[in-house]
């Protein structure tokens, strides 16, 4: 039997699909596999369970058989290997006369790691007898459920499964894998397959030991440096979207005297083990790093780990967050967050050579940032939400943690959605806002607008604070934004309730200063009535305080004790 191999296994990993990093469970599953062991794996929808029997139909010798409920997936599945270079055939009712025979011989001369089948397949007892002839050392099940009856996708062929994988003379070894976690549906397909009781792998991708913040509105540079001073013993990952800005934040830090290098691929991998080493042995406090770092990293007492622009995606923000805290105790995930960061990802995305579909996908992730960046819910939760899973509120987060009032701004919303509908929903953020901000640029005077009634009925806000609620306006769901290169506004379902006045929609909202305060004379005069002040500072709003000279005079009208 062959063993379980990490270094190959990541290998192939990067080599093939281009990641650094295994996803939890993944790797766990992929060695018992290889290994030998009939294993059930259970994770979310998007967690990655292809790469479960991916990765190991490449580290065997033999045949992997996949088995899989639709033709549609199969054939994506197919045609994705065979593009990252993965020889890979399928067999189902869309297979006629020649193309079958041919592929079953290809099967049989190992021109394919992987020959997807449809389950009604195994049923016929002459398909068997043709399987008996291939070397097949794995069988794959994907979408396990189906075999379940308390699955939501019962299907009679998956039962008969157990009844016919034992037939096959290789013996081959046997994974299951679903998103559906119920103990009742384990429970058959492990019964049914065969897989020991206590072989099974279960992820959820909440992790309890992070903290996660969103910051916006600060500079970076000086929310690192007072970070860190606040934080002088304790580990962390700064992560920049470019070399540039990773060089300049590292010498920006090493001049006031904190240990910090830099990371990136245009460092020599001397250079770079050099670095990597003086993080783990503690020579120096922090590593500022492109997203280059990260394969091979096992400090496990990282506390910290500071985005100080936005990546592209939540799975890389979160397989880099997620770098801190491996030990188990509290870390925090901060993401300082910036509009102009999604701009500069998205002109990346542009003048990529990728080809369209492609490209709607990372621009489609990345809006995901976006929502992140501007949601109210929970953000461990919207995370694992993301990946499919669910989890409680976690309490720490800096959403949970919020404790500004909620405001209705359902009037406010209706007039934003109201925009979206008279613009045809053809527009996206920046003309929106224009236009509910009365804008009279070029682009907008030529558009026309004398019908739309929602010209400049936002007049007293102003073009950031309208995209702000747009985008919080997409974050909660009311707005969707179309994927592509033009992210256009659509209402969905629930925003269209709230302009049909059966949905309320709220907002937190700085408890003492809404907006910008603009200072007039008359407001001062009856401040100091009041013998308040306004306080400014840096990171914060304006907020108002009582004068000296108030704060005196209350103080000696304090009775002493002495
Ligand atoms: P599932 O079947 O569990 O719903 P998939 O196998 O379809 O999930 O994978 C979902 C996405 O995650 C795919 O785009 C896949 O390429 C990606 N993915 C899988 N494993 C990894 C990994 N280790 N690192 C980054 N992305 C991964
Ligand atoms: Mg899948
Ligand atoms: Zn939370």
């Amino acid at each position: 039997m062959r063993e379980y191999n990490t270094d190959q296994a990541h290998a192939l990993l990067k080599e093939y699909f281009g990641y650094d990093e295994f996803r939890p469970g993944q790797e766990e599953i992929i060695s018992a596999v290889v290994n030998g062991n009939n294993t059930l794996g259970i994770m979310p929808t998007g967690g990655g369970k292809s790469m479960c029997y991916q990765i190991p139909a490449l580290m065997m010798d033999g045949l992997t058989i996949v088995v899989s409920p639709l033709i549609s997936l199969m054939k994506d599945q197919v045609d994705s290997l065979k593009e990252m270079g993965i020889p890979a055939g399928m067999i189902n009712s869309s297979l006629e006369g020649d193309d079958f025979f041919e592929t079953i011989r290809d099967a049989r001369n190992l021109k394919y790691k992987l020959l997807y089948i449809a389950p009604e397949r195994l049923e016929n007892p002459a398909f068997m007898e043709m399987l008996q002839t291939m070397p097949i050392d794995l069988v794959a099940i994907d979408e396990a459920h189906c075999m379940s009856q308390w699955g939501h996708d019962f299907r009679p062929s998956y039962l008969e499964l157990g009844n016919v994988i034992p037939q096959i003379t290789t013996n081959p070894t046997v994974v299951a894998l679903t998103a559906t976690a119920t103990p009742k549906v384990a429970l058959d397909i492990k019964n049914n397959l065969g897989i020991p009781a206590n072989n099974e792998v279960k992820t959820g991708f909440a992790r309890d030991n992070l903290s996660f913040k969103v910051i916006k509105g600060v500079q970076p540079r000086d929310y690192i440096i007072n970070y860190l001073r606040s934080h002088e013993k304790e580990s962390g990952i700064i992560y920049a979207a470019t070399r540039s800005e990773v060089d300049r934040i590292a010498v920006f830090l090493q001049k006031l005297g904190i240990k910090a290098k830099p990371y990136h691929a245009q460092h020599t991998a001397e250079e770079r083990q050099e670095a990597q080493d003086d993080f783990t042995f503690d020579r120096v406090q922090v590593i500022v790093a492109t997203n280059a770092f990260g394969m091979g990293i096992d400090k496990s007492n990282v506390r910290f780990v500071i985005h100080a622009q936005t990546p592209g995606s939540i799975e890389a923000y979160y397989q880099e967050a997620g770098r801190a805290g491996r030990d188990g105790l509290e870390s925090e995930a901060i993401l300082l967050y910036r509009d102009a960061d999604i701009g500069l990802r998205r002109t990346w995305i542009d003048a990529s050579e990728a080809n369209e579909a492609h490209r709607t996908r990372e621009y489609d992730k990345l809006e995901w940032m976006r929502r992140y960046a501007n949601t109210e819910d929970c953000l461990q939760q919207f995370i694992v939400r993301y990946f499919g899973g669910d989890c409680e509120p976690c309490g720490k987060c800096s959403n949970c943690l919020d404790e500004r009032d909620s405001e209705d701004i359902t009037i406010e919303a209706q007039k934003v959605l109201s925009c979206v509908v008279r613009l045809n929903q053809r527009f996206g953020k920046k003309i929106v806002a224009q236009v509910l901000k009365g804008s009279s640029t070029q682009r907008i005077l030529e558009m026309n607008l004398d019908e739309v009634t929602t010209y400049g009925i936002m007049k007293a806000w102003t073009l950031k604070e309208i995209e702000n609620l747009i985008d919080y306006l997409a974050a909660s769901q009311y707005l969707m934004t179309q994927s592509g290169q033009f992210p256009t506004l659509l209402l969905t379902q629930k925003g269209l309730a709230v302009l049909k006045g059966q949905e309320k929609v709220t907002r937190k909202v700085d408890r003492i200063v809404e907006k910008e305060v603009e200072v007039d004379n008359e407001l001062f005069e009856r401040l100091r009535e009041l013998r308040l002040e306004i306080a400014r500072d840096q990171n914060t709003a304006p907020f108002i305080i009582f004068s000296d000279k108030a704060l005196k005079d209350m103080c000696e009208k304090l009775p002493t004790t002495d």
